[in-house]
């Protein structure tokens, strides 16, 4: 999944917690009077949740064996269904009921192999390479000559006789789309063995692929994503015009389907409300030229440890806690949807959803709307925040589908759902690349994120009461139709405020109301907030322009207004919340 989009929280309310400030039950607070560390709650479940977490963490070892043991994930390959076999008897063996629910199908089965494959003329050079998902391998090792790919039509008619069994390399920069089809056609009736493209900036080689593919109308072309520096050495070989000669033996195997697919969902069936659930998960697939390991091994991982860190606590929530580890993310949250369809009738007593699937780096908080504050900040209470580890409860104008993963579709469905805000330091490096192994992953970060899975899951479960949906939609953001860098506009759209102001292209926002906006994220909070009718000064060449945008004819602005009333309302029924 996604690379965990930023969001913006629109009214942070940071706070530390702590116990005497929450106003929890303190009988363990109240008895200890020596060095003993300051208890964070009175409940021993709790208490021995953090204790366990801190004294017998047992995520990474989650994490290595879907790693190391089963490794790669990709939906409808037998790496996934190992993968959730084993899940699924892991959850099984700390007591809870699990099972694998089939949301869909896919049409073929794809395996890859090992595969290896360099040059071998003029020098001896192994290379570094993959290939998209669901496609072709070259069924043995095909060697043939490196042809750098033509960039004009008579280069093409010229190339054409001696396309049969060669390797063609990408130019830089590429030719047009129309030749390179009419390259590809010319490959296809000549039997060409492939293409050579290169791989991303940072030697990094990106993974994906197309699970609909259809026996006998797949492409028999092997396409190569070489690294970046062996692409470029190879490239400029053969603009100096040396002779090259490639050999790949790709091993990937497509049989045919249609393959099950599945999620693994296990409950911990909740002693006094087991029909109201509190969803916990991540997805267990992943792309696979590497291990899947950030993505998204460690909401796995934090998944099965908060299971187990739950049960060995002795936890017995009053509602069921559900872990689900979602299939089919990757290719377009199939896992997730198909859940919530099939779970239809139950979304009305889901109370929360919460997913981990933005790396390794730590839980860090969540941004929630002002109906469900108090909740979350009671639930989350137990963590003690420090430097290394942040932990907080923001507030947003309503639940945002930040990251677009599994939570997203239980937030179309009305179920609050959730993407941890984390710092995502780290997982843009390796997210979808080959680098996503197990070795890029701190452990200490992914042991404090399950114990925050564990609080959190058990916490929400605990809870008397389902959480308040009032006001968690989002209401449409005002909008003014420009496209900004900095505080410069490098374009006014077609239609929009803007436009019907009279801005154009290359204006400068000098202030909103008065005040300077330092950047663009500062123009987009200062214009989100306040007011619906804003007055600009604009810098148009050598003048100054003054302008006025309202947006009170809007219909969200009528939600917003009534929003904020409702708001105000319940900060006055709860003045703990408001004071904060
Ligand atoms: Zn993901």
């Amino acid at each position: 999944m996604p690379k965990k989009t930023l969001l913006a929280s629109l009214t942070l309310l940071p706070f530390l917690l702590g116990p005497l400030a929450l106003g929890i039950p303190h009988s363990i607070s109240a008895a200890s009077g020596t060095s003993a560390p300051a208890p964070r709650t009175a409940d021993p479940v709790v208490a021995r949740i953090l204790e366990l977490g801190e004294q017998d963490n047992r995520v990474q070892e989650h994490l290595h064996t879907l790693c190391k043991t089963i490794g790669p994930r990709l939906t409808g390959t037998a790496g996934y269904d190992r993968a959730a076999r084993w899940a699924m008897e892991e959850f099984q063996s700390f007591g809870l009921q699990a099972r694998l629910e089939t949301w869909g199908e896919f049409p073929m089965r794809f395996e890859r192999g090992y595969s290896t494959g360099g040059m071998v003329e003029p020098a001896e050079v192994d290379y570094t390479f993959t290939t998209s998902a669901w496609t072709n391998g070259t069924g043995g090792p095909r060697r043939g000559p490196a042809l750098l790919e033509p960039t004009t039509q008579e280069g093409l008619e010229a190339m054409k006789p001696r396309l049969a069994g060669a390797w063609i390399v990408n130019a830089e920069p590429a030719p047009s789309a129309e030749l390179r089809r009419d390259l590809r056609e010319a490959c296809v009736v000549a039997k060409a063995h492939g293409y050579i493209r290169p791989g991303g900036r940072s030697e990094r080689l990106l993974m994906s692929g197309n699970h609909k593919v259809e026996a006998g109308k797949i492409p028999e072309q092997v396409q190569i994503q070489l690294l970046r520096s062996q692409y470029d050495g190879l490239r400029a070989r053969l603009e100096k015009g040396d002779a090259v000669a490639l050999e790949f033996d790709v091993r990937n195997v497509l049989t045919d389907g249609p393959v099950p697919c599945t999620n693994v969902v296990a409950d911990l069936v909740g002693s006094e409300r087991p029909d109201e659930f509190v969803i916990v998960g991540g997805h267990l697939d992943s792309w696979d030229a590497a291990e899947g390991a950030q993505d998204n091994g460690t909401g796995c991982a934090t998944a099965i440890e908060a299971a187990r860190l739950i049960t060995a606590a002795g936890g017995r929530p009053r509602r069921t806690i559900r872990f689900v580890l979602f299939g089919g993310e990757e290719q377009g949250l199939f896992g997730s949807r198909g859940y919530v369809e099939a779970h239809k009738a139950e979304l009305d007593k889901t109370s929360i959803a919460l997913i981990h699937d933005g790396g390794g780096s730590v839980l860090s908080g969540l941004d929630t709307s002002y109906a469900m504050l108090e909740d979350f900040r009671q639930v989350f209470a137990p963590l003690v925040p420090d430097e290394r580890f942040p932990f907080k409860i923001g507030e947003s104008d309503g639940l945002l589908n930040s990251g677009d993963s599994d939570h997203a579709p239980f937030l179309r469905a009305g179920v609050p759902g959730f993407f941890w805000n984390q710092s995502g330091q780290g997982y843009d490096r390796v997210h979808h690349t080959h680098f996503d192994v197990f070795e890029t992953v701190d452990p200490a970060q992914q042991q404090r994120s399950a114990i925050v899975v564990a609080v959190g899951a058990y916490g929400f479960a605990q809870l008397d009461h389902l959480l308040d949906r009032t006001d968690a939609a989002v209401v449409e953001p005002r909008r003014m139709g420009v496209s900004l860098e900095g505080t410069r506009i490098t374009r006014v759209s077609g239609r929009g405020k803007a436009k019907d102001a009279g801005w154009q292209d290359g204006d400068v926002i000098l202030s909103i109301d008065g005040t300077e906006p330092k950047d663009r994220d500062a123009v987009t909070e200062m214009v989100r907030h306040g007011a619906g009718k804003k007055v600009f000064r604009l810098k148009r060449g050598e003048e100054i322009v003054e302008s006025t945008i309202d947006w009170g004819d809007e219909d969200s602005e009528k939600q917003r207004g009534e929003r904020a009333l409702r708001r105000e309302a319940w900060m006055r029924d709860h003045p703990a919340a408001a004071s904060r």
